[in-house]
């Protein structure tokens, strides 16, 4: 499968254009919004020439593959900030707290409190924020969208997480807009400055909806081999 533009500078150029020009869709004023460059399944070599390229955000949905390719990454590279898109486990909260920078996808009570003990063990205190399930999928990880208000309240109050945001994947086959648009309606109501929300996509559609963050993997990579995970 051939790459969208000969190299990772161009394609991360080309994507920065379109969510300018996407911010300015939300907003007149063109805020400023988050690329998360996705890497899950590309390693080292494909990864360097996109911090080369300047970008310094990254997301990975598996702590262990992280584990394997990100410590040596990060200590040749002291300003990059780590993301957790992916779901996570209690017995994995440990490695989870020393290796990533902020955690996107809490979504139940026993993950806030393995994070929270972890956290306080390691004297990090991670920004995180609630993954909720938009599309109400029974196979997708994120609290329901009824639960999400009282279980930020608890995360804050309960286990005194920094809860800074939401993130969240509308179903595969629906237009994402209504999906985004419930997303950033539920930040808002719970007074959430920070909303995670698109991928290659549909990141435009995610920032007309208003998204601070938007999680954009293969159209910087390139594909990932077929049959991966996306
Ligand atoms: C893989 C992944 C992405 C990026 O997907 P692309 O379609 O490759 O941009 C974004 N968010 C999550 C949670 C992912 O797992």
């Amino acid at each position: 499968m051939s790459d969208p533009a000969p190299n990772a500078a161009e394609r991360l150029e080309i994507i920065r254009a379109h969510m300018r020009r996407a911010a300015l869709r939300f907003d007149p004023g063109g805020r400023e919004v988050v690329l998360v460059a996705v890497s899950k399944t590309f390693g080292a070599a494909a990864i360097e020439p996109v911090i080369a390229a300047g970008q310094r955000i990254f997301g990975e949905n598996r702590v262990q593959e992280s584990l394997d390719k990100w410590p040596e990454l990060k200590q040749r590279h002291a300003d990059i900030e780590l993301h957790l898109i992916g779901p996570l486990q209690t017995n994995k909260a440990r490695d989870a707290v020393a290796l990533f920078d902020v955690i996107e996808t809490v979504d139940r009570d026993r993950i806030a409190a393995a994070l929270a003990r972890e956290m306080t063990a390691q004297h990090r205190r991670l920004p995180c924020l609630v993954q909720v399930n938009i599309g109400a999928e029974e196979q997708k990880a994120g609290i329901s969208v009824a639960e999400a208000l009282g279980f930020i309240g608890r995360c804050k109050g309960v286990h005194g997480l920094d809860i800074v945001g939401l993130m969240g994947i509308p179903p595969v086959e629906a237009a994402p807009g209504p999906y985004f648009a419930l997303l950033k309606q539920l930040a808002d109501a719970a007074g959430l400055a920070q909303v995670s929300m698109g991928m290659s996509g549909d990141f435009e559609t995610a920032i007309a909806m208003g998204a601070t963050h938007v999680r954009v993997g293969s159209a910087i990579f390139g594909a990932r081999p077929a049959g991966m995970r996306r």
